[in-house]
């Protein structure tokens, strides 16, 4: 059986929430990731990984969020960049709020967010809190959220060996060797190696200045280069991710 809700039935669906499966929700963005890849990397690898990751722990996958927060130029090129379309703030903490409250209402005390999109995270944070103060001033105390990002579960051995020449850090891996070794992977049909610029790591600076100067994107729009990403690198970058949140998962919800 599939372990995403939105390709279940309403009834398979309550009798696998009601056997006390965790519901993962995975958040996306909509944002360029250079000429070798689509804009709907983000989404597209949050979703699966959380699939990983729910047949790991007797999961479901809720439908994902499929905008994200506004892209910033030191961890995703920056908004200004065409095709990079996101949400205000408050409304990815209102769409957080709400999941957590809507799926809290079917009876769900087990929730985690996969984020895909490094800017989402302080909202869905704001988002989860908010609503667990609601559910707390009536009284529910049972609902436990737990928020991730993927690469955070990516270890120190695993970056070794697939980053030999040295690791630059997942804000600059925009469009770089992890999601671009994740969609090979995952989804081949939708990268285009031939189009991969291969340019040294951005060079950014230690702030951010608004509005943007949009000279301090490399032209690629990717943060460094995905030139030696590769589909076993990505084979094993989700194995290690979904097996690391996986083991969270089990160990925060036991
Ligand atoms: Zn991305
Ligand atoms: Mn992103």
């Amino acid at each position: 059986m599939t372990v995403y809700m939105d390709e279940l039935d309403a009834f398979a669906y309550s009798t696998k929430i009601g056997s006390g499966s965790p519901v993962l929700i995975p958040a996306g963005s909509i944002e360029q990731h250079g000429p070798h890849m689509p804009l709907g990397v983000d989404t597209l690898l949050s979703r699966r990984i959380a699939g990983e990751t729910a047949g790991l722990v007797n999961g479901l996958v809720a439908a994902p969020i499929v905008y994200g927060y506004k892209s910033q130029q030191r961890s995703g090129g920056g908004n200004h960049l065409p095709g990079t379309t996101s949400l205000d703030g408050h409304i990815i903490t209102a769409i957080a709020k709400s999941l957590v409250l809507e799926f809290a209402g079917h009876g769900i005390k087990h929730i985690a967010f996969i984020n895909g999109h490094y800017e989402n995270y302080q909202f869905l944070y704001e988002g989860t809190d908010l609503a667990l103060r609601e559910l707390a001033s009536a009284r529910t105390h049972d609902v436990t959220v737990m928020l991730m990002s993927y690469w955070d579960f990516v270890d120190d051995t695993t970056i070794n060996e697939l980053y030999p020449n040295g690791f630059t850090g997942w804000d600059l891996e925009h469009g770089g060797v992890l999601e671009t070794s994740l969609m090979l992977h995952l989804f081949p049909d939708q990268v285009d190696m031939t189009q991969v610029i291969d340019a040294p790591p951005a060079q950014l600076p230690n702030y951010d200045v608004l509005p943007v100067r949009p000279e301090l994107t490399p032209s690629s729009g990717c943060l460094s280069s995905g030139a030696d990403a590769t589909a076993g690198k990505g084979k094993i970058l989700l194995e290690r991710a979904s097996r690391g949140m996986s083991e969270a998962i089990l160990a925060e919800f036991a």
